[in-house]
């Protein structure tokens, strides 16, 4: 329900939250499950060594995306913080969105064992409800560890693996270890694991700056209740413009059990309940909210927040250049892989000397989602293919290594007395698809000296 006052109305920050939480629980849960042609939106599978991104899959040998996702989420983070600072925290962090659905839904709304949404400090009652409250938190946390294992096992994969659970023992522990933590998170540790274990927490204030949108008690108009070094002067102020009612409305809905009127602290985890409640007792009175989200320049000026500033450009610049950078790594994905290596030996002179043969092992790899035909070529004149005389299929995803042989009938030594090392290309490609599925590899053949042939044959 919105709170009307001088400054208009105003739709509860809860209210907004919640919904944000039901998109983000949504998606989550839709995402593992989007694929085309049985490639992902995400999945980074260990069982397969694939990684999925944006419907395109990637090989392990292919991870020089790796890097660029990094960047992009280190540079995100920086990005979002000096930006929104801990907006991730109230609005999209599943510790969040799980203490909420635990306090707010399950004990507080559901079973009543908490006396009301607002007032956070008072801990629930024991009991059987206590016990029901746990149960279903339970199967809950059964479902997002579920869910969060689906970003590494495919859905499809996971059903099947979960019908014979012993033989797939990994995935057992990974369930059993996600959803032990997640009781154990949620119910005992609390918003602790916010204040003293999450170390996002430790490391936002230094991207903070004044701009930074944060949420804020408004001292002038409110008035003061500590002092600078953090001590209680007074719960109500005392100075007869002062507006704060001394209410403790805001502390007592506060789930990190702070008062924000203290000024910007650690504890805060942006959630905005705060200012939810304050703004109900100032509409009351007529008034706007003394807390409000706002950066602390905004609130000294009465300006408006200023987003654009050097600092957000900078991060907003280098993620767009990451961005472009992924979307061009991406592109170029070779949809074969090749290996080429040389045997020991050297080169196999026939017994007339015309024909020199070298040998090599090409490993390759179908990184492609269909079985293709393969085949190849050597750019270079006088060389041939003497091994394999026909071209082979490759299933889908699987690896292949070939003993090639290859052949110069007509004399390409540049040195009397020295073998010649000529630089040669091969063009390895699917017959069904050449101008997606082709690559190109250098590699050596070694042709021997004149001086080395006639010793050979004269032996
Ligand atoms: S002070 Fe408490 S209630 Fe207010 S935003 Fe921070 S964590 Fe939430
Ligand atoms: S809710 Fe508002 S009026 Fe009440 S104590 Fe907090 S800041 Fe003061």
């Amino acid at each position: 329900m919105s709170t009307c006052s001088t400054g208009g109305c105003h739709t509860p920050y809860s209210k907004k939250r919640y919904i944000t939480y039901g998109i983000i629980t949504v998606l989550s849960l839709v995402e593992p499950f989007l694929q085309i042609g049985g490639k992902h939106f995400f999945l980074l599978s260990f069982d397969k060594k694939q990684l999925h991104l944006l419907f395109t899959v990637f090989d392990m040998q292919e991870l020089y995306l790796m890097p660029f996702l990094l960047i992009l989420l280190f540079l995100s983070i920086f990005f979002m913080t000096t930006l929104g600072g801990r907006v991730w925290c109230g609005w999209s962090c599943p510790q969040t969105i799980f203490r909420v659905v635990y306090r707010d839904l399950i004990e507080t709304k559901l079973l009543g064992i908490r006396k009301n949404i607002k007032n956070k400090q008072k801990p629930s009652k024991n009991g059987f409800k206590k016990v029901l409250a746990v149960l279903i938190w339970s199967v809950l946390a059964f479902l997002a560890a579920s869910n969060m294992s689906w970003y590494f096992v495919p859905p499809s994969d996971f059903f099947t693996y979960m019908q014979d659970p012993l033989n797939h023992k990994v995935l057992l522990g990974f369930l059993i270890v996600v959803t032990g933590f997640l009781i154990y998170d949620i119910i005992l540790l609390k918003e602790d694991f916010c204040i003293y274990v999450c170390p996002y927490a430790r490391v936002q204030s230094v991207m903070f700056d004044n701009d930074t949108i944060q949420t804020i008690y408004n001292e002038d108009r409110g008035g003061k209740i500590y002092d600078e070094h953090h001590g209680l002067i007074n719960t109500k102020p005392t100075g007869e413009t002062d507006e704060c009612t001394g209410c403790e409305a805001c502390v007592r809905i506060c789930p990190t059990h702070i008062d924000i009127r203290k000024g910007m602290q650690l504890e805060c985890i942006n959630c905005l309940e705060c200012a939810d409640a304050c703004t109900k007792v100032m509409g009351k009175l007529g008034k706007e909210s003394l807390i409000t989200w706002a950066s602390s320049n905004a609130v000294q000026t009465k300006s408006k927040t200023k987003f654009l500033r050097f600092r957000t450009v900078a991060y907003g610049i280098a993620l767009s250049i990451a961005l472009v950078a992924l979307f061009l790594m991406g592109a170029t994905k070779e949809y074969m892989l090749l290996n080429i290596n040389r045997t020991a030996e050297l080169y196999k002179i026939d017994k007339d000397g015309k024909n020199i043969e070298n040998a090599y092992i090409f490993l390759f790899q179908n990184t492609d989602s269909k079985d293709h035909k393969y085949y190849f070529e050597v750019k270079h004149e006088g060389i041939a293919i003497k091994k394999p005389t026909k071209p082979f299929t490759l299933r889908a995803g699987s690896k292949m290594k070939k003993v090639v042989i290859l052949s110069a009938n007509k004399n390409l030594s540049k040195h009397p007395q020295e073998d010649t090392i000529l630089d040669i290309d091969i063009e390895a490609f699917a017959l069904d698809n050449k101008e997606k599925i082709i690559v190109d590899r250098e590699t050596t053949f070694v042709y021997p000296s004149p001086a080395t042939i006639k010793k050979r044959l004269n032996k």
